[in-house]
């Protein structure tokens, strides 16, 4: 998992595993290698049998859309996570969010990959709070947005920056959110009807991310496509 080949890095990384021996990031079980957690763990993550086939939550069999896109329609093309957010998931969610672990992000990363659909021109990330990042020094969904682009290899830009507060959203009826949400984010320039990979750590409303693409899109950039590591189960 370690890309560097050097000598001199194989001997340090050597030493490092000698004097702080590896363990598994979310049950702390001693590993063998240097990945970030231990099959046991990985295998713990939840998936879904079938999920909607425009915004990705897990449905039951013989359906192709949830309830809300069988009536509605969302101005993304179509969004995956790899699984709930629960258990082991969040962990490792919120190991990148607020350690930003990048080998956490680099596994995340591989995983959301292989949920991409069809093509797109660039990825970019959910735009994080500009005090936030000042106090923790990274963006969770930037980590995971620069991994996705490598694993893909497609160009990873920030296209997106926020232009407002977050309104407080919890209580809030589905609809009172989405217009609270409206004019949150900004395109950081203009766009040629490339379309584009929006990533961040968790779909939750689903509202942060219309309104990303929505921002693309009056911006001149063409369809948007969302991956996150996860969402919560629950309706929008
Ligand atoms: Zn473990
Ligand atoms: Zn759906």
């Amino acid at each position: 998992m370690w890309p560097s080949t050097s000598p001199a890095a194989r001997w340090l990384l050597g030493w490092v595993e000698l004097l702080f021996p590896p363990h598994c990031l979310v049950c702390g079980k001693g590993l063998g290698g240097l990945a970030p957690l231990c099959a046991d763990c990985f295998a713990e993550i939840r998936r879904w049998q079938k999920v909607c086939e425009i915004c990705g939550v897990g449905i039951g069999p013989g359906l192709d859309l949830c309830e809300e896109c069988a009536v509605e329609a969302k101005p993304f093309l179509w969004a995956r996570s790899i699984g709930p957010y629960e258990g082991v998931l969040r962990a490792l969610v919120f190991l990148v969010k607020y350690e930003g672990e990048r080998m956490v992000a680099k596994l995340l990363a591989q995983e959301m990959a292989k949920l991409f659909l069809g093509e797109v021109a660039v990825v970019t990330w959910v735009p994080p709070d500009p005090l936030r990042l000042k106090q923790r020094g990274f963006h969770g969904a930037e980590l995971l947005g620069r991994e996705v682009a490598e694993v893909l290899d497609l160009p990873a830009q920030p296209l997106l920056r926020k232009v407002a507060h977050s309104p407080e959203q919890v209580g809030r009826p589905r609809e009172e959110r989405i217009r609270a949400m409206h004019g949150l984010f900004a395109a950081t320039r203009k766009g040629h009807g490339e379309s584009v990979l929006l990533v961040d750590d968790v779909l939750t409303t689903g509202a942060t991310v219309a309104e990303g693409a929505r921002a693309l899109q009056e911006a001149g950039f063409g369809e948007v496509a969302v991956l996150t590591c996860a969402r919560t189960a629950g309706r929008e």
